[in-house]
Protein backbone atom coordinates (compact mmCIF):
# COMPACT_ATOMS: atom_id res chain seq x y z
CA UNK A 1 0.00 0.00 0.00
CA UNK A 2 1.24 3.68 -0.60
CA UNK A 3 -1.43 5.26 1.04
CA UNK A 4 -3.21 5.36 -2.01
CA UNK A 5 -7.08 4.14 -1.75
CA UNK A 6 -7.53 2.21 -5.06
CA UNK A 7 -9.99 4.89 -6.05
CA UNK A 8 -7.70 7.67 -6.31
CA UNK A 9 -6.59 6.30 -9.41
CA UNK A 10 -10.17 6.52 -11.02
CA UNK A 11 -11.19 9.39 -14.09
CA UNK A 12 -13.71 11.10 -12.06
CA UNK A 13 -15.17 11.39 -15.72
CA UNK A 14 -15.57 7.43 -15.42
CA UNK A 15 -15.57 6.39 -12.09
CA UNK A 16 -19.35 5.35 -10.86
CA UNK A 17 -18.47 3.84 -8.08
CA UNK A 18 -19.62 7.03 -5.56
CA UNK A 19 -18.82 10.54 -5.33
CA UNK A 20 -17.16 10.80 -1.74
CA UNK A 21 -20.75 11.55 -0.20
CA UNK A 22 -21.62 7.93 0.00
CA UNK A 23 -24.29 9.02 -2.97
CA UNK A 24 -23.93 6.04 -5.55
CA UNK A 25 -22.68 7.48 -9.16
CA UNK A 26 -23.64 6.19 -12.29
CA UNK A 27 -23.42 6.71 -16.10
CA UNK A 28 -25.60 8.91 -17.96
CA UNK A 29 -25.98 10.23 -21.23
CA UNK A 30 -26.47 14.25 -21.55
CA UNK A 31 -28.27 15.51 -24.95
CA UNK A 32 -28.68 18.79 -26.30
CA UNK A 33 -31.55 20.41 -28.14
CA UNK A 34 -31.28 23.53 -29.31
CA UNK A 35 -34.71 24.94 -31.56
CA UNK A 36 -37.63 23.02 -32.92
CA UNK A 37 -39.95 23.63 -36.03
CA UNK A 38 -38.91 26.93 -37.64
CA UNK A 39 -36.87 29.22 -36.27
CA UNK A 40 -38.43 32.82 -35.64
CA UNK A 41 -35.41 35.22 -36.19
CA UNK A 42 -32.29 35.23 -37.75
CA UNK A 43 -29.86 32.22 -37.40
CA UNK A 44 -26.32 32.30 -36.42
CA UNK A 45 -23.86 30.86 -39.38
CA UNK A 46 -24.53 27.18 -39.28
CA UNK A 47 -26.86 26.82 -36.99
CA UNK A 48 -29.46 25.56 -39.53
CA UNK A 49 -28.96 22.08 -38.38
CA UNK A 50 -29.28 22.98 -34.75
CA UNK A 51 -33.14 23.23 -35.71
CA UNK A 52 -35.21 19.59 -35.69
CA UNK A 53 -38.65 19.16 -37.38
CA UNK A 54 -41.20 18.65 -34.48
CA UNK A 55 -41.72 15.28 -35.83
CA UNK A 56 -37.85 14.21 -34.98
CA UNK A 57 -38.08 15.71 -32.00
CA UNK A 58 -41.11 14.14 -30.70
CA UNK A 59 -39.80 10.95 -31.72
CA UNK A 60 -36.49 11.24 -29.82
CA UNK A 61 -38.59 12.24 -26.84
CA UNK A 62 -40.60 9.13 -27.12
CA UNK A 63 -37.05 7.08 -27.73
CA UNK A 64 -36.01 8.38 -24.48
CA UNK A 65 -38.82 8.73 -21.97
CA UNK A 66 -38.86 5.87 -20.26
CA UNK A 67 -34.84 6.03 -19.59
CA UNK A 68 -33.74 7.32 -16.70
CA UNK A 69 -29.89 7.09 -17.82
CA UNK A 70 -31.09 10.15 -20.57
CA UNK A 71 -30.52 13.99 -19.12
CA UNK A 72 -32.13 16.19 -21.54
CA UNK A 73 -31.11 19.73 -22.11
CA UNK A 74 -31.67 22.51 -24.23
CA UNK A 75 -29.22 25.51 -24.98
CA UNK A 76 -29.86 29.17 -26.12
CA UNK A 77 -33.25 29.86 -24.54
CA UNK A 78 -35.14 29.89 -27.90
CA UNK A 79 -39.09 30.44 -28.27
CA UNK A 80 -39.43 27.14 -29.14
CA UNK A 81 -38.37 26.31 -25.58
CA UNK A 82 -41.87 27.21 -24.53
CA UNK A 83 -44.15 27.05 -27.71
CA UNK A 84 -43.03 23.47 -28.55
CA UNK A 85 -40.58 21.65 -26.16
CA UNK A 86 -42.53 21.79 -22.76
CA UNK A 87 -46.08 21.04 -23.71
CA UNK A 88 -43.71 17.91 -25.55
CA UNK A 89 -42.03 17.21 -22.29
CA UNK A 90 -45.08 17.89 -19.83
CA UNK A 91 -47.50 15.51 -22.38
CA UNK A 92 -44.95 12.68 -21.76
CA UNK A 93 -44.14 13.30 -17.97
CA UNK A 94 -40.28 14.76 -18.96
CA UNK A 95 -38.21 17.28 -17.05
CA UNK A 96 -34.73 19.05 -18.86
CA UNK A 97 -32.89 21.74 -18.08
CA UNK A 98 -32.87 24.86 -20.21
CA UNK A 99 -29.66 26.95 -20.61
CA UNK A 100 -30.94 30.50 -21.45
CA UNK A 101 -29.32 33.65 -22.58
CA UNK A 102 -29.57 36.68 -19.88
CA UNK A 103 -28.91 38.87 -22.66
CA UNK A 104 -30.93 37.89 -24.84
CA UNK A 105 -34.37 38.04 -22.98
CA UNK A 106 -37.53 39.37 -24.21
CA UNK A 107 -35.66 39.25 -27.86
CA UNK A 108 -37.83 38.43 -30.20
CA UNK A 109 -37.38 34.58 -31.00
CA UNK A 110 -36.11 34.40 -27.82
CA UNK A 111 -37.86 33.15 -24.38
CA UNK A 112 -39.16 36.26 -22.61
CA UNK A 113 -38.82 36.80 -19.06
CA UNK A 114 -42.34 35.31 -18.50
CA UNK A 115 -41.60 32.15 -20.47
CA UNK A 116 -38.68 31.29 -17.94
CA UNK A 117 -40.80 31.99 -14.83
CA UNK A 118 -43.50 29.20 -16.61
CA UNK A 119 -40.73 27.23 -17.33
CA UNK A 120 -39.56 27.04 -13.86
CA UNK A 121 -43.07 26.79 -12.22
CA UNK A 122 -43.87 23.88 -14.61
CA UNK A 123 -40.79 22.09 -12.87
CA UNK A 124 -37.77 22.41 -15.49
CA UNK A 125 -34.46 23.44 -14.82
CA UNK A 126 -33.00 26.91 -15.32
CA UNK A 127 -29.24 27.15 -16.14
CA UNK A 128 -27.19 30.08 -17.38
CA UNK A 129 -26.05 30.14 -20.85
CA UNK A 130 -24.58 33.43 -20.18
CA UNK A 131 -25.56 36.90 -21.44
CA UNK A 132 -24.78 37.51 -25.18
CA UNK A 133 -23.37 33.59 -26.42
CA UNK A 134 -20.29 34.70 -27.73
CA UNK A 135 -17.09 31.74 -26.71
CA UNK A 136 -16.19 32.36 -23.51
CA UNK A 137 -12.64 31.17 -23.87
CA UNK A 138 -10.42 34.47 -24.69
CA UNK A 139 -12.79 37.03 -23.09
CA UNK A 140 -11.57 39.92 -21.26
CA UNK A 141 -11.57 39.65 -17.40
CA UNK A 142 -14.53 41.83 -17.66
CA UNK A 143 -16.07 40.58 -20.48
CA UNK A 144 -16.07 36.69 -18.73
CA UNK A 145 -17.54 38.06 -15.24
CA UNK A 146 -20.69 39.50 -17.29
CA UNK A 147 -20.72 36.04 -18.68
CA UNK A 148 -20.42 33.57 -15.60
CA UNK A 149 -21.99 36.11 -12.73
CA UNK A 150 -23.95 39.12 -14.00
CA UNK A 151 -25.96 36.90 -16.42
CA UNK A 152 -26.51 34.60 -13.42
CA UNK A 153 -27.33 37.12 -11.09
CA UNK A 154 -29.79 38.75 -14.05
CA UNK A 155 -31.60 35.20 -14.49
CA UNK A 156 -32.06 34.76 -10.61
CA UNK A 157 -33.77 37.58 -10.56
CA UNK A 158 -36.01 36.23 -13.29
CA UNK A 159 -37.32 32.72 -11.83
CA UNK A 160 -36.24 34.29 -8.08
CA UNK A 161 -33.78 30.86 -7.27
CA UNK A 162 -30.32 29.91 -7.08
CA UNK A 163 -28.96 29.03 -10.58
CA UNK A 164 -26.29 26.28 -10.29
CA UNK A 165 -25.50 24.99 -13.94
CA UNK A 166 -23.74 26.76 -16.48
CA UNK A 167 -23.65 25.82 -20.33
CA UNK A 168 -20.34 26.88 -22.19
CA UNK A 169 -22.01 28.46 -25.51
CA UNK A 170 -20.31 26.75 -28.48
CA UNK A 171 -18.90 24.27 -25.93
CA UNK A 172 -15.41 26.63 -25.98
CA UNK A 173 -13.64 26.52 -22.71
CA UNK A 174 -10.12 26.26 -21.70
CA UNK A 175 -8.45 25.49 -17.87
CA UNK A 176 -9.22 29.56 -17.37
CA UNK A 177 -12.76 29.51 -18.28
CA UNK A 178 -13.00 26.43 -15.74
CA UNK A 179 -10.98 28.02 -13.07
CA UNK A 180 -13.76 30.98 -13.47
CA UNK A 181 -16.86 28.87 -13.04
CA UNK A 182 -15.17 27.06 -10.43
CA UNK A 183 -14.65 30.51 -8.69
CA UNK A 184 -17.93 31.43 -9.37
CA UNK A 185 -19.43 28.43 -7.80
CA UNK A 186 -21.16 26.62 -10.31
CA UNK A 187 -22.23 23.37 -9.15
CA UNK A 188 -22.39 21.61 -12.81
CA UNK A 189 -20.82 23.23 -16.15
CA UNK A 190 -22.30 22.02 -19.51
CA UNK A 191 -20.07 21.20 -22.46
CA UNK A 192 -20.95 19.78 -26.38
CA UNK A 193 -17.57 17.00 -25.98
CA UNK A 194 -19.68 14.24 -26.65
CA UNK A 195 -20.14 11.10 -24.83
CA UNK A 196 -21.30 9.62 -21.69
CA UNK A 197 -21.35 11.48 -18.19
CA UNK A 198 -20.87 10.52 -14.87
CA UNK A 199 -24.14 11.67 -12.65
CA UNK A 200 -23.46 14.42 -10.06
CA UNK A 201 -20.09 15.26 -11.88
CA UNK A 202 -18.69 19.00 -12.22
CA UNK A 203 -18.03 18.64 -15.51
CA UNK A 204 -21.00 17.30 -17.99
CA UNK A 205 -20.53 16.26 -21.63
CA UNK A 206 -23.35 16.28 -23.89
CA UNK A 207 -24.34 15.40 -27.11
CA UNK A 208 -25.81 17.39 -29.63
CA UNK A 209 -28.87 16.14 -31.32
CA UNK A 210 -28.89 17.62 -34.93
CA UNK A 211 -31.73 17.69 -37.90
CA UNK A 212 -29.60 15.38 -39.81
CA UNK A 213 -29.59 12.44 -37.37
CA UNK A 214 -32.05 9.80 -37.74
CA UNK A 215 -34.10 9.45 -34.80
CA UNK A 216 -33.07 5.63 -34.75
CA UNK A 217 -29.28 6.20 -34.79
CA UNK A 218 -29.93 8.54 -31.70
CA UNK A 219 -31.02 5.62 -29.62
CA UNK A 220 -28.20 3.96 -30.54
CA UNK A 221 -25.72 5.92 -29.96
CA UNK A 222 -27.08 6.46 -26.50
CA UNK A 223 -27.37 2.79 -25.61
CA UNK A 224 -23.36 2.57 -26.56
CA UNK A 225 -22.75 5.39 -23.95
CA UNK A 226 -25.38 4.15 -21.52
CA UNK A 227 -24.05 0.70 -21.50
CA UNK A 228 -20.31 1.50 -20.96
CA UNK A 229 -19.73 -1.83 -23.46
CA UNK A 230 -16.37 -2.00 -25.26
CA UNK A 231 -18.57 -0.25 -28.47
CA UNK A 232 -18.09 2.75 -26.98
CA UNK A 233 -14.95 3.74 -28.28
CA UNK A 234 -16.41 2.97 -31.96
CA UNK A 235 -19.48 4.71 -30.54
CA UNK A 236 -17.94 8.06 -29.39
CA UNK A 237 -15.58 8.05 -32.66
CA UNK A 238 -18.73 7.73 -34.31
CA UNK A 239 -20.37 10.23 -33.06
CA UNK A 240 -17.55 12.67 -33.06
CA UNK A 241 -17.44 12.44 -36.89
CA UNK A 242 -21.52 12.26 -37.54
CA UNK A 243 -22.42 14.79 -34.23
CA UNK A 244 -19.24 17.78 -35.70
ZN1 LIG B 1 -25.58 28.15 -27.57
Amino acid sequence: MLGLSQGSYGNPMTDVSANGHGVPERRIVNIIFHGVGEPSRPLEPDADDLWLTPTAFATILDGVRDRDDVQITFDDGNASDIEVALPALVARDLTAEFFILAGKLDESGYLSRDDVRVLAESGMRIGSHGMFHRPWRGLSEAALREELVDARTEIEQVVGVAIRDAACPFGAYDRRVLHRLRESGYEHVFTTDPGPATSGAWLQPRNTIRRGHDPADVGRVLDGFASGSPEIIRWVKLAVKRWR
